[in-house]
This record gives structure tokens, C-alpha cells and sequence, in this order.
């Protein structure tokens, strides 16, 4: 057996080659494009959320898609060079799929890399379909009671990257390590292990299976992974859940939030925005535009650096230039905070400090 040493990447554990699906996930690069919560298949640790089970709708990264321009938006918004394609089971919504495949080499070219993961079998005609509207790379949802391997050999034959994705049981590494075998055996590309997660809607079954829960991951599932790839000699990545939570969705952020920026907007490590902003009371319009002409006279502030959120009823600026109004403009009707948000399309707010 080759002895190809297993390597620690940004928290998560790779032996041979990296999918190139993965490798543009953990620089927070891909567009991760949700195109249906609806699956054939009731895996006992789907993590899927109530929102998004078994609903036909389609997400980009955090946002309901109500339209192509929102997944075009959402992907220049973090400047992604990719996206991956995952639900529920995006085959069960395979035209939709096809035509966001098709969008989106449109709009940003040949180069943009484009993953899916399905859980369904598929016949050469779909796959010839996919591949012929860009798909690069499909990774099937294996197990070896439900074997999609003739499709994994299929979709080899019509020339795209392949692979699988099944998540680390605990106890299970001989599966593990039969999938890992099997997949070499018909010359597929790599195997994805995603460490067991638990969330609001596949915690009480995985308890009640017997397994044990820490935090928000599954005790053991893994060291049962990182077993199995010592005796597997294959391309294989086990995503860690302290990766997927922290490093990915914090890399996307920040790569979103440096691109979305507005001058007086600083990027905090975590990829949030922070700035000052007050409030008036009463709220109009009128009366915020006006008060930013004052300010602007008043304290020399240049243009760029202060702006009347018409959304949100507000003025926004730097955190220094808010800091030197709050001490220096301070009147009862109005409100200075510093704010941190996400730089997603809805801005939650995350933090907000009264001076
Ligand atoms: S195949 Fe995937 S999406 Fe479908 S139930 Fe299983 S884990 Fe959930």
C-alpha cells in the first residue's frame, strides 16, 4: 500500500490530492448554491433545517433566491471563483440545476468551478446533460447499502471529476474503507468524509441511535475517519465541523465583506462590517440628509465618508469619525452606536455599542 502521509489543512485532514471543489471552498471562495430542500432519502443525520427541509426553494449562501439576479448578486457580492451545488438532493431538481449551471458559466466564464452533490442515481444521458453545461465536478452520496457506484463509473466515462461524500459514523471505518477501495477500484477521483454534525433537526435521532454529542458534533465519528484514511490509499478529505463553522464560513465573509466595503467600513477578523451610525429620533428622511450636509460643513467630514441609509433610517460613517460626533454633537434627540453586521444581503446586525 502507498503510504501517502495525511496532511492537516486549515483544520481539516487530507491524504493525496484535494478535490479542486474543496480546495475553493476553504478560501471561502465558492458560491454555495442550495437548489432544493426536497430528497428522496431520510438519512437519520441529515442536517438539513426546518426552513429548508423538504421545501422547493432555492438559497444562495444565506439568501432565499427569488430570482437569477439574486444568485448572480449573491456570488459578485464575495466575488466567487465557483460554486457548490447541494440541497436536499439538487437531482431531483435537475433542469433547475442545469439552467444555474448554464447562468452561471455565463456570467463568469469557463473558470468558474462548479461542484454537486447528489444523492441519486443518474443515467449517462443526465450526466452527458450536466457535464455538457458545465459541470466539472459531481460527488455522489454513496453507502454501501444504497451503492451509486454504477453512476460514479458513469460519470467518469462522460469526463468529469467524481467522487463521493458520506459522513463519518462512528464505529463505521470498515465502510469507510470499503467505499475508499471501491472507488479507486473504478478509477474515481477522491471520497469527502464530513465529520457528523448535529443540529436542531437530527439531534434527537442521533441520540436516540445511541450515539453521544459534544457540543455540536458526534463523539467519535472523527477518530473513526482519521482511522479509516490511515488504511486507505486514496485521495481522500475528511471536512472537520470546527472547519466548515469557523474557517470556511469566516473566510467567505471576509472575502464578502472586503468586497462589499463601503469607504467608511473597516473589516473586522471575522469578516464583519463595523461602523458608526446615529439615529435620529423620528426617523425621516429628510431630516437625516439634512443633518449630513450640517455634519459634513460642520466638521469637514469628506462625502465618501458618511451616507444616509434610506433602508435602515440612519446615517452611517467611520467608527473614529462617530466617536469624535458622540463627544462633540451630543443632542437628545439623536443616537450614536458603533455596529458590527454580517455583510450578507440582509446586514444582520451582530453587535451594537451606545457611545
Ligand atoms: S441524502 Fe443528503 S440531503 Fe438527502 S436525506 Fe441524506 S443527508 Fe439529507
Amino acid at each position: 500500500m502507498r503510504s501517502t502521509k495525511i496532511k492537516k489543512i486549515n483544520g481539516n485532514f487530507v491524504k493525496g490530492e484535494l478535490p479542486e471543489g474543496c480546495r475553493l471552498c476553504m478560501i471561502g471562495a465558492k458560491l454555495v448554491l442550495f437548489v432544493t430542500g426536497k430528497c428522496l432519502r431520510s438519512c437519520f443525520y441529515c442536517p438539513l433545517s426546518e426552513r429548508r427541509r423538504g421545501k422547493d426553494s432555492v438559497w444562495a449562501n444565506e439568501r432565499l433566491v427569488g430570482g437569477v439576479h439574486d444568485i448572480i448578486d449573491e456570488a459578485e457580492r464575495m466575488q466567487a471563483l465557483g460554486a457548490g451545488i447541494t440541497g436536499g438532493d439538487p437531482a431531483v431538481a435537475l433542469k433547475r440545476t442545469i439552467s444555474y449551471i448554464k447562468l452561471l458559466k455565463r456570467e463568469f466564464g469557463e473558470d468558474f468551478h462548479i461542484h454537486m452533490y447528489t444523492a441519486s442515481p443518474l443515467n449517462k444521458e443526465d450526466l452527458e446533460e450536466l457535464y455538457a453545461s458545465g459541470l466539472d465536478e459531481i460527488r455522489f452520496h454513496v453507502n454501501i447499502d444504497h451503492s451509486l457506484f454504477k453512476s460514479v463509473e458513469l460519470a467518469k466515462e462522460v469526463g468529469m471529476s467524481t467522487g463521493a461524500e458520506i459522513p463519518s459514523i462512528p464505529q463505521r471505518e470498515d465502510e469507510i474503507i470499503y467505499i475508499a477501495e471501491k472507488l479507486k477500484s473504478i478509477e474515481a477521483d477522491f471520497l469527502n468524509i464530513n465529520e457528523l454534525e448535529v443540529s436542531e433537526t437530527n439531534y434527537e435521532r442521533i441520540k436516540d441511535l445511541g450515539y453521544d454529542v459534544d457540543g455540536y458534533v458526534v463523539v467519535g465519528s472523527l477518530e473513526t475517519a482519521l482511522r479509516a484514511m490511515r488504511k486507505i490509499d486514496f485521495n481522500v478529505h475528511l471536512c472537520t465541523a470546527s472547519y466548515k463553522d469557523s474557517v470556511q464560513l469566516r473566510n467567505r465573509l471576509i472575502r464578502t465583506a472586503i468586497n462589499v466595503a463601503k469607504d467608511y467600513e473597516y473589516v473586522s477578523e471575522d469578516g464583519l462590517l463595523v461602523k458608526g451610525v446615529i439615529y435620529a429620533r423620528g426617523d425621516k428622511i429628510e431630516y437625516l440628509k439634512k443633518l449630513r450636509e450640517l455634519l459634513i460643513k460642520k466638521f469637514g467630514i469628506e462625502e465618501n465618508m458618511i451616507y444616509v441609509d434610506e433602508e435602515k433610517k440612519r446615517i452611517e460613517t467611520s467608527v473614529d469619525i462617530i466617536e469624535t460626533l458622540a463627544r462633540a454633537f451630543k443632542r437628545r434627540n439623536l443616537e450614536f452606536y458603533i455596529v458590527e453586521e454580517y455583510p450578507t444581503r440582509d446586514r444582520l446586525e451582530t453587535e451594537r455599542i451606545p457611545l
